[in-house]
């Protein structure tokens, strides 16, 4: 049920039911004065900004209104989940307004990596993807890491303008907002909103010293990601907290290897060589020959092939199978994305068919490590 009444901080229309959703707020809360949604109570009251999420068309109509105002539009992405967190098209509705990409989750990468090639290999495949960006910039906001840059790099870009904060769900965006307020807003004055015109979305303004606003926007929801076609309860498992650690396996044409009980990945043909996982270390790999593995997955899903468990499966979409080709010479990554990707570092050539939750976005990328 959405209600009749508007947020007096953001001006959202105030619902009881989602607390993941713009304008939610508990019952009991609508008796007080003055009557604000979750989000703005929070950033309000302990400066602290939550994430809720929107549905495609809805962001899509936001971002449009972006490309109507003057604006340095900050676009986070997150690193672990790169192919699945940006946001296509972004160019097109932002307008002449500069993006700042920041890519979060750096922390992530395995110890002793060259940041600067993953900058480099970031900023292709935005170029790739059709964004142009006026800076890339790598941190980390839940450790903070790297933040100095994308203060550095807000002063550099933003003039007088607002700042428009834009990213998928669950890619670090509260996070990073909540440290912009602690370290870069002017939180004496009051929150205040900002209308999208032909929308009924609202989003909270968060003041900035020089009188413009840091604008966070609602997370935009993308389907395709595994971290959206898996129960909560498995989350904790599906996302990586500490630095991966690689696991490197040596096949042969007509092995498979299971990832939990989540994903199949068969190296049908091709010379014997390496496959790197870089995936949670919290989820449980199996290897076996291919003429076994359905049987194997019959017999033994949920249970001694590790997570999901079989009422999480329930909930999961069924498989679909990708057949991918790497050619000789060639050095890639089978991106699945919300899980993380495997690289194909023989130079061999491979044929494999990697069967994932259907929905979920699975390809074939340059290697980013
Ligand atoms: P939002 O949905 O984009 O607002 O994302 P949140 O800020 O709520 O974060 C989503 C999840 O990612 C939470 O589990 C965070 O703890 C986690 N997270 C946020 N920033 C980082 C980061 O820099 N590194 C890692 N490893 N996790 C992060």
């Amino acid at each position: 049920r959405e209600t009749a009444i508007s947020c007096a901080g953001c001006g959202v229309k105030l619902q009881f039911q989602d607390p993941e959703q713009a304008g939610y707020i508990p019952e009991a809360a609508v008796q007080k004065e003055p009557v604000i949604c979750q989000r703005c109570f929070r950033i309000k009251h302990y400066n602290e900004a939550s994430s809720v999420a929107v549905d495609q068309d809805d962001f899509l109509k936001l971002l449009g209104s972006i490309g109507t105002t003057d604006s340095l539009v900050v676009h986070i992405v997150d690193l672990y989940d790169f192919e699945g967190s940006l946001i296509t098209g972004l160019q097109r509705f932002v307008g002449n307004n500069p993006v700042l990409l920041v890519v979060n989750k750096i922390d992530l990468l395995p110890k002793g990596m060259n940041t600067n090639r993953i900058r480099n290999w970031v900023q292709k495949q935005a170029k790739a993807q059709g964004l142009r960006t006026i800076d890339v910039v790598l941190c980390s906001a839940k450790r903070n890491m790297g933040f100095e840059h994308v203060i550095e790099a807000l002063d550099r870009h933003r003039g007088d303008r607002d700042v428009y904060v834009v990213g998928a769900t669950n890619v670090g965006k509260s996070t990073l907002i909540n440290r912009l307020i602690r370290d870069y807003s002017d939180m004496e004055r009051e929150l205040t909103t900002s209308r999208y015109p032909g929308t009924t979305l609202d989003a909270v303004n968060i003041p900035l010293e020089d009188g413009k606003s840091i604008i966070d926007t609602p997370g935009i929801v993308y389907a395709s990601r595994m971290t959206e076609v898996v129960p909560r309860s498995f989350l904790g498992s599906l996302l990586p907290d500490k630095p991966i650690k690689p696991l490197v396996y040596q096949l042969n044409e007509q092995q498979t290897l299971f990832i939990g009980s989540l994903v199949r990945f068969d190296f049908v043909e091709g010379e014997r060589q390496s496959f790197t996982l870089y995936i949670s270390n919290a989820l449980n790999v199996h290897r076996t020959k291919l003429e076994r593995a359905d049987s194997l997955y019959d017999d033994h899903k949920g249970e001694l092939l590790g997570a999901p468990t079989l009422e999480e499966l329930e909930s999961i979409p069924e498989w679909t199978r990708h057949s991918l080709r790497v050619r000789q010479g060639e050095k890639q990554d089978v991106f699945i994305s919300g899980l993380g990707w495997i690289q194909v570092n023989g130079m061999r050539g491979a044929l494999m068919d990697v069967y994932a939750p259907k929905g979920v976005k699975v390809l074939l990328r340059d290697s980013m490590i």
